[in-house]
């Protein structure tokens, strides 16, 4: 039986390390906040006090933190105590560039790491229907692939260390702006008394249709902002779209001005809802209540 280190157990990490239990893994869970272990250990999986003791007998160690720092203190910690030869997947959404310093990092100490970083949201990670996109190794992709089948419906690789991170930049970038959209079609459509629940089911069918609407557009309408997805991580992840594209000399000026949005939300004490609640700023700058 194959033994997973599952390291980070929140909105993502918890549901993921739920499956693979489900599916037959030896999981031992760690997280910061004991609580969500012990969420873990009722499910079937193993409990850990630190990481250390999580990846000491790991085949394999997945990580799913929030930052790029929170993966770099983790995977010290996980490069220190973990047998070398050990796979390390990453899931998390973190910069490309420090991606591809961890993996070289680990590969000089004999581990094997792969940027996996995930799309589909918490729904996706509950019905284990992740997209991944993954940046290292061929054999380490291929060794990782039974993990990536119980946590993924698609997966593909992407190209060496660092370029799933590139990939998933791209993905935040192209949801931001539909939400943004969204949420200023939706202020748009109230302002003119329409009823929204009728032009969305007409705009679902059509060009404008796509998975943002179908996710996020009722729970705007209906002013429901609990996470899902915090407005702080897709800020820290325009932040990394944002570096990234000025390093490869492009422009990103539609995505740029959703960025600022988003900064503005969470300077505005917002940084823990949903990023639907881009909706509540834009009816907020049209002097409309959110
Ligand atoms: P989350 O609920 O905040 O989970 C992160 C977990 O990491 C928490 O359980 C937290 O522990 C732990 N943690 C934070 N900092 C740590 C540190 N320095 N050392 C050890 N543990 C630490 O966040 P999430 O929504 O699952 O997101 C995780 C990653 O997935 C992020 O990179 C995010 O951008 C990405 N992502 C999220 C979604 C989504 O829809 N939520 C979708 C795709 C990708 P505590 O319990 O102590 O806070």
């Amino acid at each position: 039986m194959t033994t997973v280190a599952f390291i980070g157990l929140g909105i993502m990490g918890g549901p993921m390390a739920a499956n693979l239990v489900a599916a037959g893994f030896d999981v031992i869970g760690y997280n910061r906040t004991p609580a969500k272990t012990e969420r873990l250990v009722e499910r079937g999986g193993r409990g850990a006090d630190g990481v250390a003791e999580a990846v000491r007998d790991a085949d394999v160690v997945a990580t799913m933190l929030p930052d790029s720092p929170d993966v770099r203190a983790v995977l010290t910690e996980v490069f220190a105590h973990a047998r070398p030869g050990t796979l390390v997947i990453d899931f998390s959404t973190i910069r490309p560039d420090v991606a591809a310093e961890l993996a070289a990092e680990g590969a000089e100490r004999g581990f094997r790491v792969l940027d996996a970083p995930v799309s589909g949201g918490e729904q996706g990670a509950i019905d284990g229907t992740l997209s991944i996109a993954v940046g290292g190794a061929d054999r380490d992709f291929a060794d990782a692939v039974p993990v990536f089948e119980v946590v993924g419906a698609t997966m593909v690789h992407v190209g060496p260390s660092g370029a799933g991170q590139t990939v998933k930049a791209a993905n935040q970038l192209i949801v931001a702006g539909n939400l943004q959209l969204l949420a200023e079609a939706i202020v748009f459509l109230e302002a003119h008394g329409v009823d929204t629940n009728a032009a969305l089911q007409v705009l679902r069918a059509g060009m404008a249709g796509s998975v943002v609407l179908e996710r996020k557009g009722s729970s705007m309408v209906a002013r429901d902002f609990e996470p899902g997805f915090r407005v702080e991580l897709h800020d820290k992840d325009m932040g990394i779209v944002t570096g990234a594209a000025r390093e490869a000399g492009v422009v990103i000026p539609l995505g740029a001005a959703v960025a600022q949005l988003l900064a503005a939300l969470k300077a505005q004490g917002d940084g823990g809802l949903d990023h639907s609640a881009l909706y509540a700023l834009v009816s907020r700058l049209s002097g409309r209540d959110a």
